[in-house]
């Protein structure tokens, strides 16, 4: 049904150059969502706010960030979706690929649909979501609301705010991202990430050397012929879609090198 979701996403990055994930469609389960926002350093700061919703990440970027303070709206572009992976992906995006600059996991957890209507996915469509959020930063009632996309010249649509709903969790005065600017996951600042210490993705662990594309390519053939459980197509014509079909628990614990 969604099959095509990531496409944009894809044909947008070079994954031999870059160490965020190809990724591919989650199976929807009966879990509560995920949501996660990525503070990202690129040419401008912003924050990637993403919630899961028909197996991938929808996006927007917020450059201010979210504000508990109800009165505050703030202006929030949608991106591509983005895979299910990416919610795990903190880094550094290598210089020349799209976005490139550090990646925090400023926050993350659950959220819950709340209205209108009764399908998020319907919501989303119709330009408006409300929607309680269960992290480490994000707590409460939130809502996007979009307020492009009305035929107007030059309108590409992707315009939509994110606000605070008034409850126990709204405050005029805390400034959330003043307050709490670190990593849930590393504690490091966004200008702290370590290109050493590139995001472990749920690839096939990198071997040393340059990770060009065309070494990439010659280590992936040899351990393909090493490993008679690996797909036959990962030894030959070795695509950068290929990665997507990699089993999702292949977790490598040696680390991307450096650049
Ligand atoms: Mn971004």
């Amino acid at each position: 049904m969604a099959g095509n979701l990531l496409k944009k996403y894809q044909t947008m990055r070079d994954f031999g150059d870059t160490p965020e994930p190809a990724g591919k469609i989650k199976p929807v389960k009966g879990k509560k969502p995920i949501f996660v926002i990525q503070k990202h350093h690129a040419s401008h700061l912003h924050y990637d706010f993403r919630l899961e919703m028909e197996g991938v990440l929808k996006s927007w970027a917020v450059p201010k960030g979210p504000s508990y303070d109800p009165s505050v709206k703030r202006l929030a572009m949608m991106t591509e979706d983005h895979p299910y992976d990416y919610a795990s992906f903190e880094g550094v995006i290598p210089e020349g690929n799209y976005g490139a600059g550090n990646v925090i996991i400023w926050d993350q957890g659950t959220w819950e649909f709340i209205e209108p209507g009764d399908d998020a996915v319907k919501a989303l469509r119709s330009g408006k979501l409300t929607f309680r959020m269960e992290g480490k930063k994000m707590f409460g009632e939130w809502a996007l609301v979009r307020i492009s996309g009305r035929g107007k010249k030059g309108d590409k649509g992707n315009e939509w705010l994110l606000l605070k709903h008034r409850d126990e969790f709204a405050n005029e005065k805390i400034d959330v991202t003043e307050v709490a600017p670190r990593s849930v996951v590393s504690n490091k600042l966004v200008d702290e990430v370590s290109p050493k210490k590139v995001w472990q993705s749920n690839r096939k662990a990198g071997g040393k050397g340059t990770p060009t594309v065309a070494a990439k390519l010659e280590k992936e053939a040899k351990a393909a012929t090493k490993s008679p459980r690996r797909s036959p197509r990962a030894a030959s014509s070795r695509s950068r879609s290929s990665r997507a079909q990699s089993p999702p628990k292949a977790r490598p614990t040696r680390r991307r090198q450096p650049r």
